[in-house]
């Protein structure tokens, strides 16, 4: 068979998946709309910003033109816009598309609506008040001053609509700011009010055909601009997995409370979970509860766990987008792997773009680079593009030793005001230190 993708998005994730992709005997080519400097250079792929990622009748004139029979939308827009269904109503029925409905894209589109999802289905996540009327989410907020909320616009804002104040006062001001200031916008016309939790965090992804699921490696990432956790969240400035707070047993329940029951409900109710479900944790004292659901890979994640996937990417794609996952296997490498995202100075306020960058290591076996927000300049010259700019993934035996190699990648990048974190990885680094003075083995 020879497979046609057209891959939608432009970030590191785009890339790490142009890149797996690449790697499978089943596909021929890869289109990439738009694609950024690094999906330029992979193998079969070919960028195409001529064609607009929110224009759904280009992109499907585009695949027919081109023969395309698999669909992989990378963020979540065009899936909470519905790209699946248009394709399905409008294309061919060879189109297959990893990603799901627009009903099922609720998932992510809203915080609101998938509380409310996680409540029927008994899956275990922070209690909350859901609120569209700023008096009575004020009111709710002045009759339990003494408790610590999370308080979090209900739509889209780009990993920046949750907010976590220290004080009563500066939960009031959140709330003002995200429903009468609208500082996401539309995205905060409603808002969850949270019960805070307090634990390690991880993130599991999984593969789902809308009844089956497979799961990758439990990853942690590091969503604050600076070391230590400080600063402002960005999309992600780091990752490492497997996590090792996410035990066999800890995968075991996750599985069984909260990922099975999720795809499971979501079919009942008619919106199967057909593409990658992302699955965020708090790992509380009561258990593992639920943060949020993406319905799309994960960026950095992505860049973190396809170096980890021996399995054919492409394949169980095919899988899902046809309901025939079961009986097969993730294949893994038994090793760890970490990622370093490297921004632009000033993100994520504002940044300069267009900054010539060079990159002088390949990627091999186990290092690699992923370009995020670069482009190639007319003249070939390849310059930054966006606030995250590339990432250095490697993987090791160990998790100290992916740490230093991921490092030794960066070092091969340099542009004018690039920034990144220097403690990636630092909770399972300093968790190693602790069993291993209280002589451990790890
Ligand atoms: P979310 O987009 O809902 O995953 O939230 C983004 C980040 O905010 C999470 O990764 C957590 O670090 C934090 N967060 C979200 N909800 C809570 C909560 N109920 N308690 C504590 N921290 C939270």
């Amino acid at each position: 068979m020879s497979l046609r993708v057209l891959l939608v998005g432009n970030g590191g994730r785009e890339h790490a998946l142009a890149w797996k992709l690449a790697q499978s005997p089943l596909v021929s080519d890869i289109y990439c709309v738009p694609g950024n400097g690094g999906t330029a250079g992979v193998n079969k792929t070919t960028n195409h910003p001529e064609i607009k990622a929110d224009d759904f009748a280009g992109l499907l004139k585009f695949a027919v033109d081109q023969k395309v029979n698999l669909l992989v939308p990378g963020p979540e827009q065009p899936l909470v816009d519905g790209i699946a269904d248009y394709f399905e109503e409008n294309g061919p029925a060879r189109i297959k598309c990893f990603g799901p409905s627009k009903a099922a894209a609720q998932m992510e589109g809203s915080k609101a609506f998938s509380k409310d999802f996680m409540k029927r289905h008994n899956i275990p996540t922070a209690a909350y008040e859901n609120f569209s009327d700023h008096a009575v989410a004020k009111a709710y907020l002045e009759a339990n001053k003494n408790t610590k909320f999370v308080i979090k616009a209900s739509g889209i804002a780009a990993g920046k609509g949750v907010i976590i104040p220290e004080t009563h006062e500066e939960a009031v001001a959140a709330l003002s700011s995200i429903m009468l200031d609208r500082e996401f916008g539309s995205a905060g016309d409603s808002v969850v009010i949270e019960e805070f939790l307090e634990g390690d965090e991880l993130s599991v992804l999984t593969f789902s055909d809308g009844s089956t699921t497979l799961s990758l490696p439990a990853a942690q990432d590091h969503k604050r601009a600076l070391d230590g956790d400080k600063g402002l969240n960005t999309g992600g400035m780091g990752c490492y997995a497997p996590t090792p707070v996410g035990t066999a047993e800890i995968m075991a329940r996750i599985q069984r409370e909260s990922i099975q029951p999720t795809i499971d409900g979501m079919r009942k109710e008619d919106f199967p979970m057909v593409g990658c479900l992302f699955t965020g944790f708090m790992l509380t004292p009561s258990g593992p509860k639920v943060l949020e659901y993406n319905v799309r890979f994960g960026d950095p994640e992505t860049q973190t766990l396809l170096p980890l996937l021996e399995s054919d990417l492409a394949e169980i794609m095919l899988r899902c987008a046809r309901g025939s996952l079961d009986g097969i296997s993730l294949k893994l490498r038994n090793a760890f792997s970490t990622t370093v995202v490297i921004a632009a100075g000033g993100y994520p306020g504002s940044y300069a773009k267009g900054t010539p960058m060079t990159v002088t290591n390949p990627t091999t076996d186990d290092s690699f680079i992923f370009h995020a927000g670069t482009s190639l300049s007319s003249s070939g010259q390849l310059v930054t593009a966006g606030g995250r700019v590339i990432a250095a993934t490697a993987i090791a035996s160990t998790i100290p030793e992916a740490v230093t190699r991921a490092y030794a990648g960066v070092e091969a990048i340099k542009f004018d005001n690039m920034h990144f974190r220097r403690d990636i990885a630092h909770r399972a680094l300093k968790q190693l230190s602790t069993s291993q003075s209280n002589g451990l083995t790890y």
